[in-house]
């Protein structure tokens, strides 16, 4: 499939190495969404492909985009390195492996970016983005006024904590042995709610927040739905602040490489009961 309406020749972006061609590829799930941003960064040099923690250049990258959108590409470059840099800061260590991020012109080719395994034909208006180890595949910000709901191309900050989101599932597959996170199961919360810690989405004001869903009686009764519904990210990326609270940044990078809930929780070292009891209290000021 390819992502486009448009013919193409292949491009190169200077520092993010953008190259035209067209896109496939991908894992599987994990969607995303929401929030915000930094934009204009310095542009630097050439990724070097060094990696000293933090890395002054996010690892080696290459935008893939279609003609119509190279003044989109150009934009993202900046927001594309910052959040790099922001995903690289949070874990303490660079992305380990290159990987691919591409604009696709249309809803209908970012529809059609997505496997058949995964089993969605047509993408929701609030899809713009998902990411797995090797890409992050992104409906142009060029659309998102026609083809998209719930996202301001023109918020910068959203814009910037929306990319910081799926790249962290980017960084995450890249650290663990189900690189789309096609074989983990169990830990939806746990993914979704570490991106949307790590990558600022908490702290934007944007999401409804989890004390809301607790203190109105709609907060989870159990993991297996905390990533369902209104609260969904509220509720997943303040379990995981609380997880990192309880337990530090180190314990909370070392849960990277869990593909199972029985795996995570031997590592978070507390059942789930004990888990949403304590996040319950923690979030509602009681702890
Ligand atoms: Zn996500």
């Amino acid at each position: 499939m390819r992502c486009s309406s448009e013919s193409s020749r292949p491009v190169v972006l200077p520092s993010f190495r953008g190259v035209f061609r067209s896109p496939r590829r991908a894992g599987a799930l994990v969607l995303l969404l929401v929030a915000g941003c930094s934009a204009n960064e310095p542009a630097s040099d050439e990724p070097s492909g060094r990696a000293p923690v933090p890395a002054e250049t996010p690892a080696p990258s290459r935008t893939i985009h279609e003609p119509i959108d190279a003044a989109t590409a150009r934009a993202l470059e900046p927001v594309l390195r910052s959040a790099a840099l922001d995903v690289e800061r949070f874990f303490g260590a660079p992305f380990p492996e290159p990987f691919e991020v591409v604009i696709h012109s249309d809803r209908a080719a970012f529809d059609a970016s997505f496997p058949p395994e995964w089993g969605i034909e047509k993408t929701e208006c609030w899809m713009v983005a998902t990411g797995v180890a090797d890409a992050l595949q992104l409906l142009s910000p060029r659309v998102w006024k026609d083809e998209a709901c719930e996202h301001d191309p023109d918020d910068a900050r959203h814009l910037h904590d929306l990319v910081a989101h799926e790249l962290v599932h980017v960084y995450h597959g890249q650290h663990n042995p189900s690189p789309d996170f096609s074989a983990v199961s169990g830990i939806d919360w746990f993914v979704e709610g570490l991106a949307t810690h790590a990558s600022g989405q908490l702290d934007s004001g944007e999401l409804a927040p989890a004390r809301e869903a607790l203190e109105t009686g709609r907060g989870p009764l159990e993991l297996a739905t905390a990533w369902s519904g209104k609260y969904r990210y509220g509720v997943c990326g303040s379990l995981v602040a609380f997880l990192e609270r309880e337990l530090g940044r180190e314990r909370l990078v070392g849960m990277l490489g869990a593909t199972s809930a029985a795996e995570l929780f031997a590592l978070i070292g507390m059942s789930e009961e004990e888990l949403l009891e304590r996040w319950r209290a923690w979030v509602l000021g009681e702890a």
